[in-house]
């Protein structure tokens, strides 16, 4: 029945030395029961989604069952976490394999609350309910916001009760990865493997991820200035929509270029670029702002880890590596800047953009705008009643742009249209999104989140029905707080 559902497994990371990765059991749940499952990312992976409706798929799902041609396994790496080096590994992921796509693409199927591994430490290797569906979530309305990122496939109940501040229903989400290799990964090899082992590494990362750079003369640097380009575009990705990580810890840093791992993740919803939700992120070190700064700071820990593989001599390595991490906050503008013209409406350049753009931001600082709002106000034109459009500043910041905007070739329809598909009407709201959370956790409602997942699904869509998901939350004076590892 599997193999009618479309699997066609590849194991080729377990083909790296052993010290990679760990072989794992399987550790049963009680009742495992389908929550939600993407169709649509199932068939664009191949899969046959009639022939996944059965027990035997959501056993799969669950960890209860291992397909054929899969090799159960947990991954090792290291990391920082908020800046202190330590070996971590999946704690609670298990690794099914890679689904060879008929397309010939290669993606992780890997399991998120499936249980105990060696690399647990004190952790049960178990997830709850709420966290697996709000990645299920925020993951599908990065990718239709067109932004890398893992996916999310499936979500089931373990029918386990899990143990953190109360008792919560336990889940397994079904997560799909381009890979799960990450700055983590080289750290580990770099600190406990060989040369060789490291070499191997940086081998398999190329050849699966930038294989067009394999006969570079040094692709190890060819590495490096991939995985920093990639990066520099990502996080001005986030930066546009308003999207805080909330753990970028190198770990937390995927080499694909995917986000990935969202724990105390958040959209912005009021403009400042201090916010930060994380419970546990006391000095900000994840703010908003500070996201670009954390990217080169994790890239400098991946460059570290590659300087054996960049020179034969160390001083010469740190050059070139040096070199590479520079060039980050250059590349990181370049698309910021580039993006924040799309949502301006501007398509050719001038000098002054910047402090056009950086002169909206502050307004919108000092006024406490919704950051997705207020461009999409500019976009549509319907400028409501608030404090920040009320502002004779900002009537100035206007007649600034319009003058900036009429100083381009093509029409004003087309500035227009770049508009519409450069800012987002929709993004996951929190307290929209904690509201499908506890209609689902507490009532067993799916319907809600349904529903929000169908409008995220096409979040640059101008639709009356979905106006009611664009309203910020009503202001509690309690800040939205999120919470890692539940
Ligand atoms: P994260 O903050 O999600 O990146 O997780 C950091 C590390 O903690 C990783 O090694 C995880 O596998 C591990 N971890 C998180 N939650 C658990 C858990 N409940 N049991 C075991 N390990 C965990
Ligand atoms: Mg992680
Ligand atoms: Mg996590």
């Amino acid at each position: 029945a599997i193999r009618k559902a479309g699997w066609n497994w590849d194991n080729s990371y377990t083909k790296l030395p052993d010290l990679f990765y760990s072989k794992l059991h399987l550790n049963l749940v009680s009742s495992p029961k389908l929550v939600i499952f993407n169709t649509s990312l199932a068939e664009s992976l191949g899969l046959n989604v009639q022939a996944l409706q059965n027990e035997e798929s959501t056993a799969m799902f669950a960890g209860n069952h291992m397909p054929e041609g899969g090799l159960a396994i947990a991954q090792a790496y290291a990391g920082h976490q908020f800046g202190h080096f330590t070996m971590l590994g999946d704690g609670r992921a298990l690794l099914l394999g890679e689904q060879m796509t008929p397309d010939g693409e290669r993606f992780d199927i890997q399991l998120k609350g499936s249980g105990r591994t060696p690399y647990s430490r004190g952790g049960d290797g178990r997830a709850a309910l709420g966290p697996m569906l709000r990645e299920y979530i925020i993951s599908e309305a990065m990718h239709a916001l067109g932004i890398p990122t893992t996916r999310s496939l499936a979500v089931v109940t373990s029918g386990d009760t899990i143990f953190r501040e109360t008792e919560l229903p336990g889940a397994v989400l079904t997560r799909v990865a381009a890979s799960h290799l990450r700055v983590g990964t080289f750290q580990y090899a770099a600190h406990w493997g060989t040369r060789e082992d490291l070499r191997t590494l940086a081998d398999y990362t190329l050849q699966r991820h930038y294989p067009e750079a394999v006969d570079d003369d040094n692709r190890y640097l060819s590495l490096l200035r991939e995985v920093v380009r990639q990066q520099a575009a990502l996080i001005a990705k986030w930066q546009l929509v308003g999207f805080i990580h909330g753990v970028m810890n190198t770990d937390n840093m995927a080499l694909s270029g995917e986000t990935i791992d969202y724990g105390p993740c958040a959209f912005m919803d009021v403009y400042n670029p201090a916010t930060v939700f994380s419970s546990i992120d006391i000095q900000g070190r994840y703010a908003y702002g500070n996201q670009p700064h954390i990217g080169a700071w994790n890239l400098a820990r991946f460059a570290e880890s590659l300087l054996p593989l960049l020179h034969d001599e160390q001083k010469q390595a740190i050059r070139l590596a040096e070199d590479e991490i520079a060039n980050f906050h250059e590349l990181f503008e370049q698309h910021w800047l580039s993006g924040m013209r799309a949502k301006l409406g501007l398509f050719n350049e001038e000098q002054q953009d910047q402090s056009l753009v950086d002169d909206l931001l502050r307004l919108m600082e000092q006024y406490q705008a919704d950051y997705t709002n207020t461009f999409l106000a500019l976009t549509s034109e319907k400028l409501e009643d608030n404090a920040l459009f009320g502002a004779t500043e900002f009537t100035r910041w206007q007649e600034r742009w319009q003058v900036r905007r009429s100083r381009q070739q093509g029409s004003y329809a087309s500035s227009q249209e770049l508009m519409r598909s450069s800012n987002p009407v929709l993004i996951p709201r929190n307290h929209r999104v904690e509201e499908a959370l506890e209609a689902a956790v507490q009532q067993g409602d799916l319907s809600v989140m349904k529903r929000l997942l169908e409008a995220l699904a096409s979040p640059f869509e101008h639709a009356s029905e979905k106006a009611e998901y664009c309203q910020p939350p009503v202001l509690s004076g309690r800040a939205y707080r999120t919470f890692c590892g539940t």
